[in-house]
C-alpha cells in the first residue's frame, strides 16, 4: 500500500493499493466508472459514477484505476465533522469532456460538493495517486484541446514526446485546478509514481493490462 506522505488533521485512513496488496484491505463497493463526472454519496444506491463521498466513519470508499488518476480529498465540514471523497480522473474526467453537467471536470465538481456542504477548500487534505505521468502519457490533439478549456490550464502542462506527439501532465493539470480552487499546496500528499514505468508495482492499461486495477481509497475512522 502506498500512503500519502501527509499527516491529516482528521481521523482518517487513506492509501493507494498496488499489485502486492490483498483484496481484504480494499473497499467492497465498486462503482461502474464511466469516465465522466458523476459523484454520488456512498449511501446512495446509484451504481454508476466516477466519484464517491461520505461523512460516515468506518465506510471505506474508493475508485479503481490503471493509468487514470485516483484523487483523494478530506476535510472538516462546518460543524467540524469529517468529509471524505475518492474521485476517478482520467483526461475526460479531469476536463469534463463529454459530460453535459455544469462545473468543469470531476475535481472541480468534487470540491464544489464539499463547499456546498459548508467546507472551505483550503482545509482539504488531498492526494493524487499513481497514474500515467507525463513521461508516458502521449495523447491526441483533442485531449490537449479539451484541457485548454479549463481556466487553470497553462502550456507547460503539454510537452512534445519522442514521437513528436504531445504528452499531457495529468497530475500537473489536476494540481493547477486544485490550487485554482483554493486548495492548500502544503496539504498535498500526492504519490507521483508512473503506472507505465513501474510494472513491478502497478497495473497499467496503456502498457497492455486490460484487467488489473489499483484502488485509491479513503476511510473516516
Ligand atoms: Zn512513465
Amino acid at each position: 500500500m502506498l500512503v500519502p506522505d501527509l499527516q491529516p488533521p482528521l481521523p482518517l485512513a487513506w492509501g493507494f493499493s498496488t499489485r502486492l496488496d490483498s483484496p481484504e484491505d480494499l473497499p467492497v463497493r465498486r462503482l461502474d466508472q464511466v469516465h465522466r463526472c458523476g459523484i454520488v454519496e456512498a449511501s446512495d444506491a446509484v451504481a454508476e459514477g466516477d466519484g464517491l463521498w461520505t461523512t460516515k466513519p468506518g465506510v471505506r470508499i474508493g475508485v479503481r484505476v490503471a493509468d487514470c488518476v485516483p484523487v483523494l480529498l478530506a476535510g472538516p465540514l462546518a460543524d467540524g465533522s469529517p468529509w471524505a471523497a475518492a474521485l476517478h480522473a482520467g483526461w475526460r474526467g479531469a476536463t469534463g469532456h463529454g459530460d453535459p453537467g455544469p462545473g468543469g471536470g470531476i475535481l472541480r465538481r468534487g470540491v464544489a460538493r464539499y463547499r456546498a456542504l459548508g467546507g472551505h477548500p483550503a482545509d482539504l487534505v488531498w492526494a493524487f495517486g499513481p497514474a500515467i505521468l507525463a513521461c508516458h502519457f502521449e495523447v491526441g490533439g483533442e485531449v490537449i484541446a479539451a484541457a485548454r478549456q479549463d481556466p487553470a490550464w497553462h502550456e507547460e502542462l503539454c510537452s512534445e514526446g519522442p514521437s513528436g506527439k504531445p504528452h499531457l501532465d495529468l497530475h500537473g493539470f489536476l494540481r493547477a485546478q486544485a490550487l485554482d480552487l483554493g486548495l492548500d499546496a502544503a496539504k498535498d500528499g500526492s504519490v507521483a509514481l508512473c503506472t507505465v514505468c513501474r510494472p513491478d508495482l502497478l497495473h497499467s492499461y496503456r502498457r497492455g493490462e486490460t484487467t488489473g486495477r489499483q484502488w485509491g481509497w479513503i476511510e473516516i475512522r
